[in-house]
């Protein structure tokens, strides 16, 4: 065999230099590895992805063998590509060989985001040959009648609509070979489980689930995912500090709702508040706050749940394009929301459970950005924000606004259980009183 020393000065340069990208693509993961197609490379690129996420890093191997998944993963991660990507490839390599219903189903919890997962699959699979639908509520039957009737191969869509479609024979699960239960938490908290039961049960042919959800904390996800899945591989994305959300929360102390509004207009005043999302926990709530807020020049859109389709869309769009800087929601109407660059996330009232605080908080910080998180906290919320505290294992930093001091003090009972960090210089802190306090017994026991 040659060696590398007979060949020409310029064939040692290339040589080498193929050396050195072969070794430096070793070390770095790149979309390459994964045994893709070159058109849905091409599409990534187009994208502007040239590096796996954490989780698509996790997912996609083990997707592409077969697997089925249960994978805990934040939204802005990058989780959707992690799992359109194996699923287009499955398709590309198994082609249809007739004409026939959907072979891949992706649940969703809301319409936002079906649309908005169905918009990344055209995207993904835009140089092949593989279609797309979305069927949610909301928008009239007819309107799915193409998806219906002739070949889809994925379809995104919400549980509700779809089931109806089941139960009166348009639509056949029977031909699924992949499911994806995706933010599969909310699902179940917002009373989809007998659909999506329903569903999952019609789709008994398929080859494999895969599940994702923000949390595992939820109700019921772990159970429920030991139904639905087959021998699972348990995937946990530990984004890298790039991707990490970066989200300074505080909360401030309030006497009553009159407080908190005093606050919040004081808040969404201030410089630097931009795109902001407020959080009421009653439909009454937001249009109460929409009202307040437009007296006093503060122009919001504002989503609830009953909210006609269109009127929704336009709310999203004004927000979306920077026209309008603060929208005012409940949880139920946010959920699935896919906006970019929001810079504040206040919560007017406080939510019940530790994951929908999380959830919304998650609105903010997106692929690495910088966000901010505030709470506007009365006394009876103080048992949410123990269990927040417990859970994320710091302490929630107490804030006040100079001319809107709270009237009460803190109960400190509800937060003696709090298992809390302490920051750098609390630590130092404790350690030099350590110190003194040593040195004093010390002085103590010499005399
Ligand atoms: P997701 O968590 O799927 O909602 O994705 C969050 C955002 O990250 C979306 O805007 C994606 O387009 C984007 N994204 C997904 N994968 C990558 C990647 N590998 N590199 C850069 N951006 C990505």
């Amino acid at each position: 065999m040659l060696g590398i020393w007979q060949f020409s000065r310029q064939k040692k340069i290339t040589y080498l230099m193929e050396l050195v990208l072969l070794t430096l693509s070793e070390l770095s993961p790149m979309f390459e590895q994964f045994d893709l197609d070159s058109e849905l490379l091409a599409s990534i690129k187009k994208l502007g992805y040239t590096k796996p996420t954490s989780i698509q890093d996790l997912v996609i191997p083990e997707a592409m063998a077969g697997k089925d998944i249960l994978a805990s993963a934040p939204t802005g991660t990058g989780k959707t590509a992690a799992f359109l990507l194996p699923i287009a490839q499955h398709l590309l390599d198994y082609p249809r060989t007739q004409p026939g219903f959907p072979r891949v189903l992706i649940l969703t919890p809301t319409r936002e985001l079906a649309i908005q997962i169905g918009e990344d699959c055209k995207q993904i699979t835009e140089l092949t040959k593989i279609k797309t639908g979305v069927i949610t509520g909301g928008v009239n039957y007819g309107s799915h009648t193409d998806i219906l009737t002739t070949t889809t191969d994925i379809l995104v869509a919400t549980p509700g609509r779809l089931l109806e479609y089941i139960e009166n024979e348009q639509f056949d699960a029977r031909d699924i070979e992949i499911l994806v239960l995706d933010e599969a938490d909310r699902m179940l908290d917002t009373g989809f489980s007998e659909a999506i039961n329903r569903i999952v049960a019609e789709a008994r042919w398929r080859k494999q689930t895969m599940l994702f959800s923000a949390t595992l904390e939820g109700a019921g996800v772990l159970g429920f995912a030991k139904e639905v899945l087959d021998d699972p591989i348990f995937l946990e994305s530990n984004p890298s500090r790039k991707e990490k959300a970066i989200i300074h929360q505080w909360l401030h102390l309030a006497d009553d709702s009159h407080h908190k509004l005093n606050m919040l207009v004081n808040i969404l005043k201030q410089e630097g508040v931009e795109r902001t999302v407020v959080f009421a926990n009653k439909r009454e709530t937001v249009q109460y706050l929409s009202g307040k807020l437009y007296a006093e020049e503060l122009p919001c859109v504002w989503l609830e749940g009953k909210m006609p389709q269109d009127k929704r869309n336009k709310a999203i769009s004004r927000f979306k394009s920077g026209e309008i800087k603060v929208l005012v929601a409940t949880d139920v109407a946010a959920r699935g929301l896919d906006i970019d660059n929001i810079t504040h996330v206040i919560n007017f009232d406080m939510p019940r459970k530790v994951d929908i605080y999380i959830h919304r908080i998650g609105r903010t910080g997106r692929a690495g950005n910088k966000g901010t998180a505030i709470s506007l906290v009365e006394a009876h919320d103080m048992a949410v924000i123990g269990k927040i505290e417990r859970y994320t294992k710091e302490r929630l930093p107490r804030r006040v606004i100079q001319d809107l001091r709270p009237q009460h003090k803190e109960s400190r009972v509800v937060n003696k259980k709090v298992k809390l960090k302490l920051t750098n210089s609390q630590k130092k802190a404790k350690a030099k009183k350590q110190v003194k306090k040593n040195a004093k017994q010390a002085k103590k026991a010499a005399k």
